[in-house]
């Protein structure tokens, strides 16, 4: 495993890289491995190519590991009062939602594979056992799914048509989405019976790469709030989104068509906006003047990113020569990413 070696501060915007391992089909198709970890640095190499994140994570690295190295110092500062966002970056079958655990019963009760958000809601709750005395704590959790720029409410119980939420602005709340479903959660494993709820409500499409492709970017976000026993000034409120996002693959390889080529363009959108923000926040350029508005995914997570907010993105990458197209297209998408080192905060642990 490389780590950066920045270790008395954090950036608001980390970028891990995670090259999952060959799977048995690119193996039977006699696919070779088109990507090299530089020996003792977050870097990598491809073609002629370099390029370096915060951390680079290969293919022989455990669940376990990922979010221990990546992961963990956010829930941290989550109970500090800062906002999270996790992204998941990469085309469809990189390991997005292996890596988010977004699919909880994909890990057949299997603590090994167990992604970052199972990982994550058992340490927001062992934290919060561990400091009931002192302060009293309120988690709500929701889930969305953006698709073809409509936000869907997953906890809803509705038929999908009904289930759409408007993303409204409020000069003192930040994004408001009026209507959403909000659970109360008291432990990790009604949060996880949340999760699994919404996620066998999520679209899922048949494209030529991947027979069950997500073609929609699914949002889980888990609000806590926190207050102190003895003064009840003392209070803070952190949103922790993670996001599966929709598969990052170029139009004109998943020989889309009809209702899929219109999905792609939607999607293609969304993605880009994302990384024109990210790219702007880089820059140092005004929050005002940040073109939050281009997409539903960049208004939805307007306040989470930039601001008193941390954000890890997590580009997923395949290692086969025959996605190196794609792998590149990722590996420059994160490096956009990357640049940003706007405002370190100094890490406190
Ligand atoms: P995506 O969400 O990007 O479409 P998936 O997470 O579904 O991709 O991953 C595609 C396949 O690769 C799945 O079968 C998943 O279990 C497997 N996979 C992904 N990453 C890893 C990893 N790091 N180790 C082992 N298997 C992985």
């Amino acid at each position: 495993m490389v780590e950066s070696d920045n270790k008395s501060t954090i950036d608001t915007v980390q970028v891990a890289l995670r090259i999952r391992p060959l799977m048995q089909l690119e193996t039977d198709r006699g696919c070779d491995e088109c990507i090299e970890v530089v020996p003792g640095q977050p870097q990598v190499q491809i073609k002629d190519l370099a390029f370096t994140y915060n951390h680079v994570f290969p293919q022989h690295i455990t669940q376990q590991e990922f979010y221990d190295t990546a992961v963990k110092s956010l829930i941290g500062k989550l109970f500090q009062g800062y906002n999270v966002t996790i992204l998941a970056y990469g085309q469809t079958g990189s390991g997005k939602t292996y890596t988010m655990g977004t699919n909880y019963s994909g890990s057949d009760g299997d603590s090994t594979k167990l992604g970052v958000i199972p990982q994550a809601v058992a340490d927001i709750f062992d934290f919060i056992e561990t400091h009931e005395d002192k302060f009293i704590f309120k988690v709500n959790v929701s889930f969305m799914e953006l698709y073809q720029e409509q936000c869907y409410d997953l906890l809803s119980g509705k038929e999908r048509g009904h289930s759409i939420i408007e993303i409204r602005e409020d000069i003192n709340k930040g994004v408001i989405l009026p209507g959403i479903t909000e659970l109360p959660v008291t432990s990790t494993m009604e949060t996880m019976m949340v999760l699994e709820r919404g996620s066998s409500g999520r679209v899922t499409g048949s494209t030529a790469m991947n027979q069950a492709s997500s073609r929609s970017h699914a949002v889980f976000t888990i609000v806590i709030y926190k207050e102190s026993r003895t003064d009840k000034n003392i209070a803070t409120t952190s949103k922790f989104h993670l996001v599966d996002l929709a598969g990052s693959e170029r139009i004109k390889k998943t020989k889309a068509s009809g209702e899929r080529l219109k999905e792609g363009v939607k999607i293609n959108q969304g993605l880009l906006a994302l990384g024109n923000v990210i790219s702007a926040l880089g820059d140092g350029t005004n929050r005002s003047f940040i073109s939050y508005r281009d997409s539903k995914l960049t208004r939805l997570l307007q306040d989470s990113l930039g601001g008193n907010s941390l954000t890890l993105m997590v580009a997923c990458v395949s290692p086969a020569d025959y996605n190196l197209d794609e792998t590149v297209s990722t590996l420059r998408y994160a490096d956009r990413a990357r640049r940003i080192r706007n405002k370190p905060i100094i890490n406190q642990d």
